[in-house]
């Protein structure tokens, strides 16, 4: 058994999985012996016990030669044939060591290992399917195939060219906001890894501000302990008018920014793919990828805040429009001659369902009402109101229902109209938790179309703050 050969085959499994993987090892795939394959282990602990213990401490290794590769491989390789000569490697974890990162570890432990140790020029790989960490790392390298279960364990094969890439499976995220950005490093299921903040300083500029984005991504880098090469691109929310083909942004008011060229002055510094985006609409791809509408084909995000934003998940894709300023949500008109709002026409939505219609309402309750504890407040915010009505004051309750009423009834507008999966509802209103949603829910039932067919599910929007730093790296995912 020659380990430098180009003719290698390692079987990585838990160490008490050892003995049932070669048992069930297929004919084909000639296993060493176990003694072989703990000699292996071994040497593999000595190499990398130090700084990969989490992964080839917890790891065995059996090794199989493939004396006649064409026997061995039972898979599609790149070229579609189903003989080849490159080595394969599979990963098996158990129970106790999936989805906790070990996969991930482990298969850049070993491309590592084949890359250098071995000199091998391809790596061919396999996982328990349901081993997260260990597919996505690899579904990066190359072609992925699901194939047969072999002896009833579902393994997928695919092939990668380098390491480099088979590595590279990380995003950056960044949140521009007028007072801080925000920016983290974030995993392909949208996980945040790190997360660094520091002033915009606005007033330095945008040059300045769009430098500061650069060295803060580095840091978020620095401290999720990737390299850069692990960084696929860099993705930015910005809240603002923008084009997010060109990276151009026109008009923003919180930045103070005319036209700046955001794509080209962040490549001056970092040379990634960047992409960018506003963001309601980061905020909804950041739901869709990681919150409570993960995985849905079709939702709707809505942050009740100074106003009504949100977004509008079709088909698993962010829909902006022909033009790039659709799903205005907040500005459908569902009180015809109400409300002025700031877009000039009455009767748009936020002015009625947004934290500051909230607070409208309920100062103006406040006066009607002496006798109300929201007089007791010295000013009025959605909070105030909220807490009144939990407490069971009959002036903010009521102001509660009319809110949820308006709520409902452009909730009702959106169900009818695009029926979706979920309907997420986050910003500083969704605070009040079930108190909000439970109302909504009932309201809605008794205004939907098809009163007797499923529609849409009510949910709180569940990642907060941090959806600005996700929703921004998935833009480039
Ligand atoms: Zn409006």
């Amino acid at each position: 058994m020659d380990y430098r050969t180009d003719r290698l085959i390692l079987h990585f499994v838990t160490d008490d999985d050892l003995a049932e993987v070669v048992r069930t090892w297929p004919s084909d795939h000639r296993p060493i012996s176990k003694a072989e394959a703990r000699g292996v282990i071994s040497r593999m602990r000595d190499h990398y016990a130090k700084n990969r213990a989490g992964c080839v401490y917890h790891l065995c290794l059996a090794v199989c030669a493939a004396d006649e590769p064409g026997a061995f491989m039972g898979w599609c390789g790149l070229d579609g044939r189903r003989s080849h000569t490159e080595p394969e490697i599979f990963i098996l974890l158990d129970e106790a060591y999936r989805n906790k990162g070990y996969g991930t570890q482990c298969v850049k432990a070993l491309l590592r290992i084949a890359a250098e140790d071995f000199s091998l020029q391809g790596v061919h790989g396999g996982c328990a399917k349901d081993n997260i960490a260990s597919r996505r790392a690899m579904e990066k390298g190359g072609m992925v195939q699901y194939g047969a279960e072999e002896n009833g364990d579902p393994l997928f094969h695919m092939t990668t060219h380098n390491k480099r890439e088979a590595i590279s499976m990380y995003y950056v995220g960044i949140d521009v906001g007028g007072t801080n950005l925000k920016a983290g490093v974030v995993d392909e299921q949208g996980k945040i890894i790190s997360k660094v903040d520091c002033p915009t300083q606005v007033e330095r500029g945008h040059e300045a501000v769009v430098e500061n984005m650069a060295h803060l991504a580095l840091k978020a880098i620095e401290k999720a302990g990737v390299s850069l090469d692990e960084v696929k691109s860099i993705g930015i929310g910005i809240p603002g008018v923008l084009d997010p083909r060109t990276g151009r942004v026109p008009f923003c008011t919180n930045l103070g920014w005319h036209d700046v060229p955001v794509i080209q002055l962040m490549q001056k510094v970092i040379d990634k793919p960047v992409y960018v985006d506003n963001d309601a609409t980061v905020a909804t791809l950041a739901e869709n990828v990681a919150g409570v509408s993960a995985g849905a084909k079709s939702s709707v995000f809505l942050t009740l805040g100074t106003g009504v934003g949100g977004g509008v998940v079709i088909d698993g894709k962010v829909y902006s429009g022909a033009h790039g300023v659709g799903s205005e949500l907040g500005h459908m008109i569902t009180v015809a001659g109400g409300e002025l709002c700031t877009c000039g026409n009455r009767g748009c939505w936020e002015r009625y369902a947004s934290a500051t219609a909230l607070i409208r309402m309920g100062t103006e309750a406040a006066k009607k009402h002496p006798e109300s504890v929201l007089n007791e407040a010295k000013s009025i915010s959605a909070k105030t109101v909220i807490d009144a009505a939990k407490a069971g004051d009959k002036a903010a309750l009521e102001v509660f229902d009319e809110y949820t009423e308006h709520l409902a009834v452009g909730l009702v507008n959106i169900i009818n109209f695009i029926d979706p999966e979920v309907i997420a509802i986050g910003g500083g209103v969704s605070a009040a938790g079930e108190f909000l949603v439970k109302p909504v829910r009932e309201k809605l039932a008794k205004k939907v179309f098809y009163k007797t067919m499923p529609y849409a599910r009510v949910e709180l929007a569940t990642l907060g703050n941090d959806a600005g730093i996700i929703g921004a790296a998935m833009l480039g995912k």
